[in-house]
Parts: C-alpha cells; structure tokens; sequence
C-alpha cells in the first residue's frame, strides 16, 4: 500500500516543489587577467544554458514560493526519492 504525502513548505506555507536537475546557467568566460592588485576573470555576461554530463542528476528539491532547499539530515541537499519522502514527512503535516 503506498500514501500520496503532501509537500508543505514549513517557512511560507507553499505547497509547490520544484525538483531541479540537470541544466545550469552558465556565463562565458571573456578574459583572464593577471595582475598584481589582484587576478580578475571577467564574463561576457551572456547567460547561456550549459547541459552537464549529468543530465540525470538531481541537485536539489526546492520550495516554489520562497527558494528554501530541501536539506537533509546530514546537511546536504535533498536528491533521492527516499529522502524527499522522508522530510515530507518529518516537515510537512500530514492529514
Ligand atoms: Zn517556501
């Protein structure tokens, strides 16, 4: 027997979550500098979307309203299934 459980974000109250997985934003790198005040990479600052070799990986449960992440007992975010169930559980109430 399974039980669908309910996300309920315990800081804002949002019942959204968002898993997130495998694309990240990631800016060009323009130049590189070295110098002695201080070294200085700088972008062209044009977002682009950049696909990971790990496509699949989920790197992290986030709340919808307020960008809180899912974090786990060991501090680390939450990525498994069995996890996010678990902090449901323990975090959200339960009717
Ligand atoms: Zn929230």
């Amino acid at each position: 027997m399974s039980t669908i459980l309910k996300f309920k974000c315990p800081d804002c109250g949002g019942e959204k979550l968002i898993m997130i997985q495998g694309v990240v934003k990631g800016y060009p790198v323009e130049s590189i500098l070295e110098s002695i005040g201080g070294c200085c990479v700088d972008t062209t600052g044009e977002e682009v979307d950049v696909h990971t070799n790990h496509v699949d990986e989920i790197y992290s449960y986030t709340c919808a309203g307020c960008g809180d992440v899912l974090v786990g007992d060991d501090d680390m975010p939450v990525t498994e299934d069995k996890e996010v169930v678990e902090w449901v559980k323990k975090n959200c109430p339960q009717e």
